[in-house]
């Protein structure tokens, strides 16, 4: 029984990724010193999992950007915008034409040029983005880098023989989007023309003596239309023949095969990887239809979350397995590759985020991969006396875990066991709450503005908080300087001519660790960097136990800020499912349950915002949607616990209570009778890039409450004029009534300079007074 690793995080332990990337694109570095810093990093990166006794160690896992754009540079899908820049650079001879890939990843602005970047869009269901391939149909595909054979070759002379990774043809067609016009073509349709790619692909890496090459076909574990699954059998027959040496691993994750587990298991491959951390139930399905010749790669460390593996519960899976197809058919692995998880807990030293007792509980990457290894000689009865010490003494700690009291707190479940279920419902209806609050809150009756509550935070405002954390600021000296910044902005906003003003968050680092931070159940690392996209990172917080609040949070600021000016200030809240999805979760209950707590706590806190006075709360949801099960068939069930947790944070207060919610980089078309269950009385939301587009959903949903579609894109520096978001306006009373309308940007606008923020809201809150002149 072989183990092997999916992939390994890139990044690198320090950031040292990161760093190089974006001093090559500050022009501090060349390109040599480029490729040769990340191939010491690679090498580091086979080296450290070879240590960890991992029997095939992966490579071309590692990329520059990302993964997918590698593979479309790989087969040479260059958009027509691009091809000149190639031009250029294979003047000089490039056999990977990095230039061109990083204007592909982020768009090329200078003297010479300005070309837009590629889509990027979110990876599954992970926090991970790719650049989104685009495809036209007269695409053709020639392959272009040699990336993949480079990195083979240099792990060869490293002493490792790896296991390439690629993604799969059917899964790189379906991840990318059909540019061109024309109705009835389909990106499937391109598999003829991709196939002898591949294949060109895949003889090259037998001819440089690769032994197993992991396809990553991740579709297959979703539903797929009858084409996709025929598209399946035509790419797997087809790279099938010819091919003598070279091992193909399918590989699949985030879901079970369900449905498709007879298509996966009749493909000609020599081995299957599934995830059965994410689907343990199919295991028995597979290891009835699996093909007698065929390996079986069991995920079973997770990949995507940081908690200790149960040995014992886990070595009985491998155990059924190895009875069923013995254990010489077995291959055992992580779920999916490690680039959601952070590199290694023994970096985590900060006992004040990351206290001792929880850290014991938990793996990162290099961790996991050592667990793999032990997983292996447990199951093979192979280990030497003190690795059988360690899996003891780690049956241990997670048996403390399932009973200790960090974990566990009784008054917490109390509250959850006598909840009834008046804590989802406000008193009345929203038609009722809209009087209450027209007298209550103090705003114009047709198009109020506002903004979605972050302002610009300078370097100033992120020095203190450094200084702060450092001791180089005393608590008072602090809190003093956010004062000022509050009372400062609620001048400006005044000025500005708003009329729901916000106090600016100037005291929150990040919208989730900042709630996390002042929660119990919530802990924090130092350096759990997870790649987001490119070269940007998050760094989750982790929830390991029954979460409440023990004091307010936000009451302070917001009444500070209310106390400064006779407009109503809006409180500021992060929800519920967007706390649960940004975060490490617990694993030994449902998130749903996990979220009810959460959602108690916020709660609480929107029961004290209002009794301090606050008249509007809003509680910000940008990731609702994303928390969507991959499977249709699991959505459902999603949206009932998250639309619930949302009325459990929301439903505490009067009806003349105003409460606004706020989603980002949202559609809406599939889930509005869901937004309209949660039932908040404003909605916020993106919708200028759109072209109000994405307020189409509501429209024809007949969306009762209030809504603000976004006039304001601010994710750029530039100041939109009057007249244009006059324009959207326009558009969107064309379609909506008029007093159901707000106007607002389409996010916070915390990146953003006071260069631009200032003349940009002006013209917006010149845009609202437009509309309620002429109305
Ligand atoms: N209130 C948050 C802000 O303005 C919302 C951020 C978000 O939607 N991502 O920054
Ligand atoms: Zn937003």
């Amino acid at each position: 029984m072989l183990t092997h690793n999916i992939g390994y995080p890139r990044i690198g332990a320090e950031r040292e990724l990161k760093k190089i990337i974006e001093s090559y694109w500050a022009g501090d570095i060349d390109k040599a010193n480029l490729l040769e810093t990340t191939k010491e990093l690679r090498v580091k990166h086979w080296a450290t999992q070879k240590e960890a006794d991992i029997d095939l160690v992966p490579s071309n896992d590692f990329s520059l950007y990302d993964q997918v754009l590698d593979t479309t540079l790989l087969v040479g899908a260059i958009p027509e915008r691009y091809r000149h820049l190639l031009h250029e650079e294979n003047e000089k001879n490039q056999s990977y034409p990095i230039d061109t890939y990083f204007a592909m990843a982020r768009g090329l602005q200078d003297d010479d040029h300005d070309i837009a970047a590629m889509e990027m869009t979110k990876w599954f269901n992970t926090n991970y983005h790719y650049i989104v391939p685009e495809f036209s149909v007269d695409q053709q595909f020639q392959f272009r880098s040699t990336k993949i054979f480079d990195e083979f070759k240099e792990a060869k002379s490293a002493g490792i023989k790896t296991k390439p990774t690629l993604i799969g043809p059917v899964s790189f067609l379906l991840l990318g989007k059909e540019k061109d016009g024309s109705e009835d073509f389909h990106r499937l349709d391109l598999l003829d023309e991709l196939l002898p790619v591949y294949q060109e692909i895949l003889n090259r890496l037998e001819q440089q003596g690769a032994e197993w090459i992991q396809i990553e076909e991740p579709f297959l574990a979703l539903e797929l239309e009858e084409h996709a699954q025929v598209a399946f059998q035509t790419a797997y027959q087809q790279l099938a023949e010819d091919r003598s040496e070279l091992k193909l691993m399918l590989t699949t994750y985030f879901e079970g095969l369900g449905e498709n587990t007879e298509l996966a298991c009749g493909l000609p491959v020599d081995g299957l990887h599934i995830d059965l951390v994410e689907a343990p139930d199919q295991l028995d399905s597979v290891l009835n239809k699996l093909d007698d010749s065929s390996k079986l790669s069991l995920g079973l460390i997770d990949g995507r979350n940081i908690w200790k593996v149960d040995f014992e519960k886990t070595a009985d899976i491998v155990r059924k397995a190895a009875e069923a197809i013995g254990h010489d058919r077995l291959m055992i692995a992580p779920s999916s590759s490690l680039l959601h998880c952070p590199v290694d807990l023994n970096q985590e030293t900060d006992v004040k985020a990351l206290p001792t007792d929880i850290k014991r509980w938990m793996a990162f990457s290099n961790q996991k991969l050592e667990e793999l290894s032990l997983l292996k000689k447990l199951v093979g009865d192979d280990l030497s006396k003190t690795e059988r010490i360690k899996v003891k003494a780690q049956q241990a700690a997670l048996a403390d875990k399932r009973e200790s009291a960090l974990v566990h707190n009784s008054d917490v479940q109390e509250r959850l066991e006598n909840l009834d279920d008046d804590i989802l419902h406000r008193n009345n209806p929203y038609s009722i709450r809209k009087k209450a609050q027209q007298e209550y809150v103090d705003l114009p009756d047709l198009f109020p503005s506002t903004t979605i509550g972050s302002f610009p935070q300078t370097k100033e405002v992120r020095q203190w908080r450094a200084d702060y954390r450092k001791g180089k600021l005393s608590k008072e000296e602090y809190e003093q300087n956010i004062k000022e910044a509050i009372e400062e902005l609620i001048r400006k906003q005044e000025e500005i001519g708003l009329d729901l003003l916000v106090h600016g968050e100037f005291e929150r680092n990040d919208m989730v660790e900042y709630f996390g931070e002042q929660f119990a159940g919530f802990a924090f690392t130092r350096h759990g960097w997870v790649q987001s996209y490119g070269t940007r990172g998050v760094k989750p917080p982790i929830i390991y136990g029954d979460v409440h609040r023990p004091d307010p949070i936000t009451v302070r600021w917001s009444s500070y800020a209310q106390s400064q000016t006779n407009k109503p200030v809006k409180g500021m809240l992060t929800g519920p499912v967007t706390i649960l999805q940004w975060s490490f979760p617990r694993d030994d209950q449902p998130r749903s349950e996990t979220v009810k707590q959460i959602a108690l706590a916020i709660r609480d806190e929107v029961a004290d915002l209002e009794e301090a006075g606050i008249q509007a709360i809003q509680i910000d949801e940008p990731a609702f949607r994303e928390g969507l099960p991959l499977r249709r068939g699991n959505r459902e069930h999603y949206l009932d616990w998250a639309v619930d947790a949302f009325r459990m944070a929301s439903t505490v207060v009067e009806d003349k209570t105003q409460i606004h919610t706020h989603m980002c980089y949202s559609e809406f078309n599939d889930i509005i009778e869901h937004i309209a269950r949660l039932d908040a009385d404003v909605i916020s939301m993106e919708t200028s890039r759109s072209q109000m587009e994405l307020l189409d959903a509501f429209v024809e949903f007949n969306y009762p409450n209030e809504i603000g579609p976004g006039v304001y894109d601010i994710h750029s520096p530039r100041v939109p004029s009057t007249a244009e978001m006059t324009e959207l306006l326009e558009k969107a009373v064309d379609v909506l009534p008029p007093d159901q309308l707000w106007v607002n940007p389409d996010c916070g606008l915390k990146t953003r300079g006071w260069e631009e923020t200032l003349p940009s809201l002006k013209n917006m809150v010149a845009a609202a007074r437009h509309m309620r002149d002429n109305i």
